[in-house]
């Protein structure tokens, strides 16, 4: 095992980019192996869940040989992590091998070893910086990733603070800034070094390209120092990172130039500070957030809060959203405040960093060997994950362009599982060299749309196909073009991808199948994204209720209310059906007169043209276009997908015997709290009676709801009969049929 590891890590020198250096990277490589700190460990005090069960069924060798060969693993990915800044699995993958580790070590304390990842933080620095100790070790943290694990974060530090369990301790909430740690040491006020965390002993020094970053001061201000001096000696704490916008615009350049992109904004800050050549970092527009101080000379704090302030006077950025709150409930509220309001930042966060306010509690609370007691991150749901290619989709946009949509096993990202990621365009599945049965990362980045953004080669079985792009257009069949000067590749067949998202639109539209919430940005989106090719696939989204998810900010419910809407349409009845058909020459008014004939889909798809002109109403031109929709194929299919899915295809002709409002016509104005106007219209003519839009002589009834307005004056001046909804509601119940209740 070890040796195989050895090799791995020869060959990864090879992969190191940029100008760090291949001799150091070896050099790196090899001393991961050779460090041991002597540090016991202390994280067995989190309760660990997740795999218990599986470790507890395991025998001491079975568990000794599955972390021995955690530990290879934790280690080959830390490397490439820390190291090269290339990571090959997602974070969850990751914090997952770690957590079995964590659990297996807990179990069987006696095969905990002074090497093991668990005792230990990142990875030691690269022999091509100076190496700079930190007078006061820069620690990793604990993480929680759910509520309950925040809910037993509270009560340990309470017991081991000997308070009582509902004690209300005061907490500093901030975000946890996802870029990478860094140091910056001030002598009386003068910045002196700027160093990266390396194993938390350990840094790289990186001071020219620390002094990159404008917002970085060389000097502390001292005339607003809450302390009136500069500390002698202080260690400021910081995350440098990359605004999205700035991690874009190298990812654009890099790709132009035919270089490896990085993977997420993390990787590309953590490249860019570690540059061998700082004019390169200047023109990386590094950024940092502090949010704290290691040692400290000469200046006492009484809380974190104050530390906080006084960085914001010294100079410093401090995240403007860090809240100081007391209780843990508050503290859920600000995680859950937080996960729903990432996405409105432009940088990346990938959790909360929780913290004892007061410092004297956070002494007594005091460190294990990697984080300290007295703070842990939350970690919101991973937003990598990692899966496998099963097929590759050609999706054909309104404007014809072709974009390759990966089609995946499903995976959970940031807490919803997904199926589909985009490959964005054949150039972009060249330069990573995706092919179908790859294992491959996929991630949610500043977008809402999964990407694809790296192949995990190492997963490579030589089974794996290229990925070619089609010749003629999926949908239509049209030639396929690739256009000067661009990645992408177009349908020459313009008409084709517009017609097929207007017509699912008019299907989805109020007076088709109403289905609400699914307006015309939706179709398109749902088209573009391959989820809908015909209005058919409407009725099974369900099943990528998941991916729904993830396209709208809003979530759950949102998707909840269209599902429901899409459902509900099943039973929109035979003439709303045949109208949403989109048959020309077909309005609301035929197909109503259609369905009134026919009383089912069946019936009319089998009439001859001869029987359609028997339809009062019904004319050549309509009876032939009628004729010719349903000779199809593929709308026959379409047809047989919408049945299979069990949208209602027969009228019930069942009138009330009597037809009590036969002879009567109403007119609705305003808003009517039981039904939808279209809703109040059918169901008088399902009793017999007409509904019109304008008021005439002839209407009997005009029914009004708050809001009316001129239909209700004109009503007045005629002399016609008004009436309430409640009046309404009477007349039907006399008739037999009892209003819905709101
Ligand atoms: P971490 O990133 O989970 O948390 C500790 C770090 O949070 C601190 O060192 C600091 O840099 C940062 N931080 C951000 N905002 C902060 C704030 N307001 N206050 C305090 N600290 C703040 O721990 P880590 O040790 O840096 O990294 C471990 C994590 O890195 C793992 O959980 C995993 O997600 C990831 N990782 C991934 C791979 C991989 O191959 N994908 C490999 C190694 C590590």
């Amino acid at each position: 095992m070890r040796d195989n590891s050895c090799q791995l890590i020869v060959g990864w020198g090879e992969d190191v980019r940029e100008n760090r250096g291949t001799e150091s990277a070896y050099a790196g490589a090899h001393k991961i192996w050779r460090i041991a700190s002597g540090f016991y460990s202390l994280l067995a005090e989190g309760k660990n869940r997740s795999g218990a069960n599986r470790s507890l069924s395991m025998t001491r060798e079975q568990a000794a040989a599955r972390i021995e060969e955690l530990r290879r693993l934790i280690e080959y990915h830390n490397y490439r992590y820390y190291v090269l800044d290339q990571p090959e699995i997602s974070d969850e993958e990751y914090d997952r091998l770690f957590r079995e580790l964590v659990e297996l070590e807990q179990q069987f304390p006696e095969l905990i070893t002074p090497d093991s990842p668990t005792q230990r933080v990142g990875a030691p620095p690269l022999e091509a910086f100076p190496e700079h100790t930190h007078r006061e070790p820069m620690l990793s943290l604990d993480n929680a990733f759910s509520e309950e694990e925040l809910l037993e974060f509270d009560q340990r530090v309470k017991r081991f603070l000997d308070l009582p369990s509902d004690a209300e301790l005061e907490y500093t909430c901030e975000l946890k800034i996802d870029g990478l740690a860094v140091s910056l040491t001030y002598e009386n006020g003068m910045l002196t070094v700027g160093a990266t965390r390396g194993d938390g002993y350990r840094g790289e020094n990186v001071t020219p390209n620390i002094r990159t970053i404008r917002q970085v001061p060389l000097r502390l201000r001292a005339g607003e120092n809450l302390f009136h001096m500069p500390p002698a000696v202080v260690e400021v704490r910081g995350e440098v990172y990359l605004s999205y916008q700035e991690f874009e615009r190298i990812n654009r350049e890099r790709e132009a130039a035919g270089e490896p992109l990085f993977a997420n904004p993390r990787n590309a800050a953590a490249g860019s500070l570690r540059q061998l050549d700082s004019r390169i970092t200047a023109r990386r527009h590094l950024k940092i957030w502090v949010y704290g101080v290691g040692y400290c000379e000469g200046v006492e704090f009484r809380t974190h809060w104050e530390v906080l302030q006084q960085l914001k006077a010294w100079g410093f950025p401090v995240n403007p959203h860090s809240r100081l709150v007391k209780g843990i409930q508050a503290v859920l509220e600000f995680c859950r405040e937080w996960s729903r309001r990432r996405a409105e930042l432009d940088y990346a966060t990938d959790g909360v960093v929780i913290k004892v306010n007061e410092i004297a509690l956070q002494r007594k609370l005091g460190a294990t060997a990697r984080a300290p007691r007295w703070a842990i991150a939350y970690k919101y749901p991973a937003e990598q994950a990692t899966t496998r290619i099963i097929e590759v989709r050609w999706q054909v946009g309104r404007t014809g362009v072709l974009t390759p949509v990966a089609v995946m096993e499903p995976v959970p990202v940031g807490g919803v599982t997904v199926s589909r990621a985009t490959l964005h365009n054949i150039d972009y599945i060249r330069q990573k060299d995706i092919r179908l049965g790859d294992t491959v990362i996929i991630q949610r980045a500043g977008e809402v749309i999964p990407e694809v953004v790296a192949v995990v080669m190492e997963k490579r079985t030589g089974q794996e196909q290229p990925i070619e792009p089609p010749s003629t257009c999926p949908v239509c069949g049209a030639r396929v073009e690739r256009v000067e000067d661009e990645a992408a590749l177009r349908c020459i067949n313009l008409a084709c991808p517009a017609q097929i998202v207007e017509r699912i639109r008019h299907f989805t539209s109020r007076h088709a199948m109403n289905i609400e919430g699914v307006g015309e940005k939706w179709v398109q989106r749902l088209f573009e994204l391959g989820f809908i090719h015909d209005p058919a696939d409407l009725y099974y989204l369900h099943q990528h209720r998941g991916d729904l998810i993830m396209l709208e900010r809003s979530g759950e419910k949102l998707v909840s209310n269209i599902l429901n809407a899409i459902e509900k349409s099943k039973e929109a009845g035979l003439a709303r059906l045949i109208f949403a058909l989109g048959i020309r020459q077909v309005g609301e008014h035929a197909a109503r007169l259609l369905a009134e004939h026919f009383g089912s889909l069946d019936a009319l798809m089998n009439a001859t043209e001869e029987e359609l002109m028997q339809i009062p109403g019904i004319g050549p031109e309509t009876a032939h276009e009628v004729v010719e929709f349903f000779a199809r194929p593929e709308n026959r299919q379409v047809i047989e997908k919408l049945r299979a899915a069990g949208v209602k295809m027969e009228e019930k002709r069942e009138r009330p015997a009597a037809a009590p409002f036969a002879g009567m016509t109403f007119v609705f104005t305003g808003e009517l709290e039981h039904y939808t106007r279209e809703e109040a219209e059918e169901l008088v003519r399902s009793l017999g009676g007409r509904a019109t839009s304008s008021v005439s002589r002839a209407t009997t009834y005009v029914v009004a709801g708050p809001g009316a307005g001129s239909k209700l004056q004109r009503a007045i001046e005629l002399g016609i009969p008004i009436l309430n909804e409640e009046q309404f509601l009477q007349m039907l119940r006399e008739a037999g049929v009892s209003p819905p209740t709101k």
